[in-house]
């Protein structure tokens, strides 16, 4: 292989510029960055040694050694893991930009350098930590297999790196780092041994530490003592889901959290629980305090690890959760399934089929006592990850009516910023109000500026706003809540107020029917290409006119994703209802009379009618510009 120099992909070496220039704090978490990576880099070697076996002909004794040497001033970190072919080595460090790299600057930009180096591993580009502290990094790697050749990649971390063939005769990764004037402290093997306590204690390989140079003129017997000290792991490895309970410190769990799930703040909730009798496995699952960046992204991970019996299978497995409870993050060692379990496998296996169903409950009944517990902190949990839960409303069935009492809505009684549940909507209801009342909009503050809320403000009736994009899927499934229908506020008839009220406001709105007839017809036949029908609304108090779909249209989602399918789409007509106490009515009905009307103006103030109603909802009118014209005339 020909010795090479090539630049840094344009973000990556914009990412390492920032990365280098300015972070400042926390620069010792570079440590926990490698050390990771050669943990994962030995869970692969030894996942694939399983089904391969010529990848672990030289039956390893898997283990990541840290090397001090203060005459070099480097501090290195090797693993006997999978190693990296060249291609690997240029497709991971540092060619094509990783999906994380820009999420990464975002984040940095945006967060001012406070948790920076603490965030790098969460967007998959924790190798580059150890520029923080390095002005050269060197990897030697030698992939396990046969016919392998070994690799030395090089950098400084401004601009290029250097690739070409490397002298590493056994199978693994070092990464040396030539560590800068500012930081040669981390040589000391106290602060060495300090740091992997407090960062990568329950690694589950054995991590030690020598120092390149041993001391001069040293006594065999002082010898033997420090190779015996030298060959204790700094860790105690033990993996903290079988460890009872209560023997398990906070911090712990928190360290934990952040290895696994590459963040950089305490979880929200810690579950931890084993399971006996008809499954036997163990959880150790979490549910973090923010979204990840990846939270909706299509290719996004899925946060459970897989273990059997203590050896690890792999990450990312789908089959594991619903996709709906993807924030959460985790461990589950099964004791049910065989080691050399394959991905394949795991897609109709009763065992994780199980497993899966166990999972849901637990994390839900999780949520519900949050829910009981600390509504602030629950409702923070639910600004975070309402959005991807309440997808499960739409697909899983089994879980519907716990999922029902954990979704949560603003409403036109809330305050700005807080939400209700559904429970909470129901105790509230008024005697007489059969249904809950909802209003599904593209935004808060469309719903809240909605004309159909007049009437049921009017009457002392909440309506929950269903402002995400998710909700316009779940409201089939939301059909009812504990007995009580939901009921869209602009969609059919809305009858409202006791049966006297409604026979009062039924004759009301007859008579005016009778006296606006002719205003309706005519108003009907103008903009017969735009709406079905024009009728007299019971809805309005304020305002002149609204759009209400008939009871069971098609929801605008539905119809979005019709398009996408290339599907023919019918093109639906909505019903413009006007408000008969409104003065623009009555005005309308006397110009239509008037034997001196002008045609074309009285059209266009028709049409600027039903433009209203749009921009009533938040919607566009029909043309702008002629929109503009026309009020614009007016003043
Ligand atoms: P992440 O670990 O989240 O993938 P990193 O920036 O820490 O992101 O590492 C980038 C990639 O480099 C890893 O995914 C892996 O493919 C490769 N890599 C890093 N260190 C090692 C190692 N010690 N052995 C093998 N591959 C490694
Ligand atoms: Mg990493």
């Amino acid at each position: 292989m020909e010795k090479s120099t090539r630049p840094f992909e344009a973000e990556v070496g914009e990412m390492l510029d920032l990365v280098v220039n300015s972070l400042y704090s926390k620069k010792e978490i570079f440590l926990r960055e490698l050390i990771s990576n050669a943990s994962d880099a030995i869970d692969r070697a030894q996942y694939l040694g399983l089904t391969d076996k010529t990848l672990v002909a030289d039956s390893p004794e898997w283990a990541i050694s840290i090397v001090a040497d203060k005459e070099a001033a480097t501090l290195s970190v090797s693993d006997n893991g999978i190693g990296m072919t060249a291609e690997e080595a240029e497709k991971n460090l540092g060619t094509i930009a990783r999906s994380g790299t820009q999420a990464f600057m975002d984040a940095l930009k945006k967060d001012g350098g406070a948790n920076s180096p603490e965030m790098i591993g969460q967007f998959g580009v924790g190798f580059y930590a150890a520029f923080m502290v390095a002005d050269k990094v060197t990897v030697d790697t030698l992939h396990r297999g046969e016919g392998q050749e070994a690799v030395k990649w090089s950098s400084d971390g401004k601009g290029s790196y250097t690739i070409e063939q490397g002298d590493r005769a056994v199978p693994g990764t070092t990464i040396t780092l030539h560590l800068t004037e500012d930081f040669k402290r981390f040589l000391d093997s106290w602060e060495v041994r300090s740091l992997v306590k407090q960062y990568s204690d329950f690694i589950a390989y054995p991590i030690r530490f020598r120092e390149a140079q041993p001391p001069k003129d040293e006594k065999d017997e002082d010898k033997k003592r420090r190779e015996e000290e030298e060959q204790k792991p700094l860790n105690t490895m033990r993996a903290l889901w079988r460890r009872p309970k209560n023997e398990i410190k906070e911090e712990e769990y928190t360290e934990f959290f952040k290895h696994i799930a590459h963040e950089y703040e305490a979880p929200l909730r810690t579950i931890h629980y084993s399971a006996e009798g008809q499954l036997e496995f163990k959880a150790l699952l979490f549910i973090p305090a923010k979204p990840n960046f990846d939270l909706f992204m299509p290719n996004r991970k899925h946060g459970l690890q897989l273990y059997v019996r203590n050896v690890f299978i792999g990450s990312d497995f789908e089959e594991l959760l619903p996709d709906y409870l993807r924030f959460v993050k985790g461990v589950v060692d099964s004791s049910d399934l065989p080691l050399n379990v394959s991905r394949e496998m795991l897609q109709d296996d009763a065992v994780i089929r199980k497993m899966r169903s166990s999972l849901v409950s637990k994390i839900l009944a999780d949520l519900e006592s949050l829910k009981k517990d600390d509504a602030a902190k629950y409702l923070d949990f639910f600004r975070a990850f309402g959005r991807v839960l309440k997808e499960g409303l739409h697909s899983d069935y089994e879980h519907s009516d716990k999922l029902k009492e954990l979704v949560m809505f603003p409403s036109d009684k809330t305050e700005e910023g807080k939400m209700t549940t559904l429970r909470a909507y129901k105790d509230a209801m008024p005697e007489g109000q059969k249904e809950i009342y909802y209003l599904v909009a593209e935004s808060y503050e469309n719903a809240k500026n909605s004309p159909q809320l007049e009437a049921f403000r009017k009457r002392g009736l909440d309506v929950l706003f269903l402002c995400d994009a998710v909700d316009e899927w779940i409201v089939d499934t939301l059909y009812d809540y504990d007995g009580t229908k939901l009921k869209a506020i602009d969609k059919g008839e809305i009858e409202l107020g006791t049966d006297e009220e409604k026979k009062a406001e039924k004759k009301e709105l007859e008579d005016a029917g009778k006296e606006y007839k002719a205003l309706l017809d005519y108003i009907k036949d103008k903009l017969k290409d735009d709406v079905k029908d024009v009728r007299l609304s019971p809805r309005l108090t304020d305002s002149a006119c609204c759009l209400v779909a008939e009871e069971g249209a098609m929801s605008p989602a539905m119809l979005r994703m019709m398009k996408a399918m290339g599907q023919e789409v019918p093109k639906q007509q909505r019903i413009l209802e006007l408000n008969p106490k409104h003065p623009v009515l009555t005005r309308l009905a006397d110009e239509l009379k008037s034997p001196t009307r002008d045609d074309e103006a009285f059209l266009a103030k028709i049409g600027a009618l039903y433009d209203l109603a749009l921009v009533g909802e938040g919607a566009q009118p029909r043309n702008p510009l002629n929109f503009v014209k026309f009020f614009s005339g007016l003043i």
